[in-house]
């Protein structure tokens, strides 16, 4: 893999950042995760406001152009091989001699964008699909989930909680029992054919695959869409659960706390969102 540093391209086993780097001592920094398919990169505008937003929320410093953003990601692409890819991108506050909470002055943020291979979207039409396990956890995390920074270590351990009792993802929930998100994903549930998300705020991440999503459902169907609280009840009740994100896509959850979500199949209303998400991830 070739990645880029601090405006440098080489290979990734030759990038070197210094132990003092504030991303590696306090987790300060951002990041963001840009899907490709066939070579395009998916809501890359809306990727690139997102991590600016971020930037300017911890009081980081750093404004390259789009144009700036394209030709760096399009040189990078260039340098990589696959069909089905995720572009990193993560900007930290830089190196300081001393460690130190406050922010030193006259730091340079560090940049580093390296790619990884992804699944492509799976179109899960077969009955012989199989949807994701889930348990539920309250959300532990810090209060600032609408940051995506990568101080992750409160998601780390919620994951790895899944994965030690052997399920695929933690489905969030706050103090007043709503459902928040999964640990990397957003959520949507299914009832009576009306689509539910929760509404933005500081307890979730603004996921670019949700607004993606919510504008195909808007723009290209008939089914009712409401931004509401979710209940851990209902999402329990709900006939269909999805998890989303720009490496995951749109993935059914069939089970929950080891009960079935709805039927326990992979929904219906899902198969027809999925198909809209596949073509406007391929079809340009
Ligand atoms: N929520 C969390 C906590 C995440 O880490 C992610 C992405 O990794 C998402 C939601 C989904 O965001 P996006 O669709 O922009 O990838």
């Amino acid at each position: 893999t070739t990645v880029y540093l601090n405006g440098t391209f080489l290979p990734q086993d030759e990038a070197m950042i210094s132990p003092m780097d504030r991303g590696f001592l306090f987790g300060d920094g951002i990041y963001e995760v840009i899907p490709v398919h066939l070579r395009r990169m998916i809501g890359f505008k809306q990727h690139i406001i997102r991590l600016q937003t971020g930037l300017e929320a911890i009081g980081i410093a750093f404004d390259w152009s789009e144009e700036k953003w394209q030709s760096v990601l399009s040189k990078l692409l260039g340098l990589n091989k696959g069909d089905n890819l995720a572009i990193y991108i993560q900007i930290s506050r830089g190196v300081s001699q001393k460690r130190q909470h406050g922010f030193p002055d006259n730091i340079q943020p560090t940049i580093f964008i390296t790619c990884y291979p992804i699944k492509p979207p799976t179109n899960y039409l077969s009955s012989a699909s199989k949807g994701l396990t889930l348990i539920s956890q309250q959300d532990r995390r810090w209060r600032n989930c609408h940051i995506k920074t990568t101080s992750l270590l409160g998601n780390v351990l919620h994951y790895q909680n899944s994965q030690n009792q052997q399920v695929d993802e933690c489905l969030l929930y706050n103090e007043q029992k709503q459902v928040t998100e999964a640990s990397a994903c957003n959520v949507f549930i299914v009832k009576n054919n009306h689509i539910y998300t929760p509404p933005l705020d500081s307890q979730l991440l603004p996921g670019i695959t949700r607004a993606i999503i919510m504008d195909l459902i808007t723009a290209k169907t008939t089914f009712g869409l409401t931004e509401k609280s979710i209940s851990l009840d209902e999402a329990r009740n709900a006939d269909e659960l999805w998890l989303t994100s720009s490496t995951r896509n749109i993935a059914p959850a069939v089970i929950l706390d080891n009960a079935k979500i709805g039927d326990g199949k992979v929904g219906e209303v899902y198969k027809q969102i999925n198909l809209l998400f596949n073509k406007h991830k391929f079809d340009f």
